[in-house]
């Protein structure tokens, strides 16, 4: 008898244990407030600038050869035009081809600069039927300019530029170097090297520059709803998934398909690919995601995942096996692989004498591209089935969580957006920003924008991008008060 009282007595205090836990864990979203306005900035003024930028369209192509670059050409020459303060006050060169390095000088030379990177190109706008306006018009409708770039990203480049060069006409400068950088290419994806980002990167390095905190696009201001979160949250991306594309492939005779062997060279590759979608990779908390279920699940309205993540020391895997399976977030906890092409032989009565799938996988820090291969080569169990790297870019670095910077845009967001909950994430897609881990600690994937139209499909590079223009002018004045009250680390803090 003693010991099954003595079971539940444990278990008892097993579940106070985990109930006090949750409680205190737990807190409550702030009711919904509007958001602050921008005071002394005018919507009008900033949209008209954004609208100016998108007629001229810089589509960046993988092939140089097919850009047009006198589109580029137009788009600096409207900058200056548009932002005379900033090409009288700042430095301004420009490299491998229209790349732009602007560097405003502060007035504390020990303090460490910043920066902010946007990307002038934009993709293509694919289908023009499905647009309401044309993709380069930069159509007013009284609310939201249209167009491509209007969310990717000549918002943010435009915005900050707006931002400074308010700065400069109130007689303004900053403690600390502000460098703006922008590519010219950031579209193309893998990009031909020393030609955007990276050559910026490169060349600030040579120069022996180090930055206290970059800004690139990634997160925003968002509705929490989807988070199972009431109210607003802000994601900052602080690292993002590494690229790797492998081929399953095999060899066979040939030969006439009326005498088949018992497998071709496409049935063992797509044996093979069976195996690997039957075989995930383990799911885990990196740290900057397992920051942020700390700092949105005390907002969460379901209380098992409250529970579970004020009680991860005994809910771990249980909690990771649940949210693995939710798409958007499982990604988030493991390398995701897809099977994304395949090929065989030319004829569909000809055996293939060789086959390939192609497993395109998305990989979290921590893991490498070769570990990935082996995870695959594995989990395969067959030896006439090769693995081989087809291309792939690693990314390990993960940005600071504890920086002046993260702990300025939480309190920038909660200022303009009152009850804005700030947390890290990880960003699925890749970004300019990799490429400055090599001058900084602390990257940061941040976009001080708010979606206000709710529910609409505003996304980016589909048709119809287009931003409401109120919350244009709140990133003004989040990138204004931000340089202002910026105060990072002295070069030899
Ligand atoms: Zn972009």
């Amino acid at each position: 008898m003693w010991w099954s009282i003595a079971v539940i007595g444990l278990l008892f205090v097993l579940v106070l244990v985990l109930t006090v836990r949750t409680a205190l864990f737990t807190k409550k979203a702030a009711p919904p407030q509007p958001p602050k306005e921008a005071e002394g900035i005018d919507p009008e003024e900033v949209a008209a600038h954004l609208a100016g930028a998108v007629r001229i369209p810089t589509v960046s192509n993988a092939d140089p050869n097919q850009v047009d670059w006198t589109q580029f050409q137009k788009f600096h020459d409207y900058l200056r035009a548009t932002y005379p303060l900033i090409h009288q006050t700042m430095e301004r060169e420009q490299i491998a081809g229209y790349n732009l390095i602007y560097r405003w000088p502060g007035r504390d030379q020990n303090a460490k600069p910043i920066a902010f990177l946007s990307h002038q190109d934009v993709v293509p706008a694919a289908d023009l039927s499905q647009w309401t306006y044309p993709p380069f018009s930069g159509y007013d409708d009284g609310e939201s300019i249209w167009g491509r770039g209007t969310l990717d990203m000549k918002n943010q480049l435009i915005v900050v530029m707006e931002a400074c060069e308010r700065l400069i006409a109130q007689g303004y400068t900053p403690r600390e170097d502000v460098y703006l950088c922008f590519g010219q290419n950031e579209e193309v994806g893998d990009l031909p090297a020393g030609t955007g980002a990276d050559a910026i990167a490169a060349l600030l390095q040579q120069r022996g520059i180090r930055f206290d905190c970059v800004l690139d696009e990634g997160g925003t201001i968002a509705d929490g709803k989807a988070m199972g979160v009431d109210g607003k949250v802000c994601i900052v991306g602080v690292a993002e998934k590494g690229f790797a594309t492998y081929r399953l492939e095999a060899q066979s005779k040939g030969g006439h398909s009326s005498r088949p062997p018992l497998h071709t060279a496409l049935g063992k590759v797509c044996r093979a690919a069976a195996q690997v979608e039957a075989h995930p990779m383990k799911p885990r908390l990196i740290a900057p995601v397992r920051e942020m279920f700390r700092s949105i699940a005390p907002y969460m309205k379901a209380y098992t995942l409250r529970l579970m993540v004020a009680n991860l020391w005994l809910f771990e895997p249980l909690f990771l096996k649940i949210i693995g399976k939710i798409p958007m977030i499982g990604a988030m906890v493991s390398t995701t692989s897809a099977v994304t092409q395949a090929q065989g032989s030319q004829q569909d009565n000809i055996l293939p004498q060789h086959a390939y799938v192609a497993v395109n996988c998305r990989i979290l820090p921590g893991q490498t591209v070769e570990e990935v291969r082996q995870h695959l080569q594995g989990v395969i169990d067959d030896p006439d089935v090769t693995v081989s790297v087809y291309k792939s870019h690693q990314v390990q670095e993960i940005s600071r969580l504890d920086s002046r910077a993260m702990q300025t845009i939480a309190r920038l967001s909660d200022r303009y957006y009152p009850g804005t909950v700030t947390t890290p994430y990880v960003m699925f897609g890749g970004s300019d920003a990799r490429n400055y881990y090599a001058i900084s600690d602390c990257v940061y994937r941040y976009m001080p924008f708010y979606f206000e139209i709710e529910g609409q499909n505003i996304g980016i590079h589909q048709a119809n991008e287009h931003i409401p223009k109120r919350s244009l002018a709140r990133a003004v004045a989040i990138f204004m008060d931000f340089i202002k009250e910026y105060e990072g680390e002295d070069h030899n803090g």
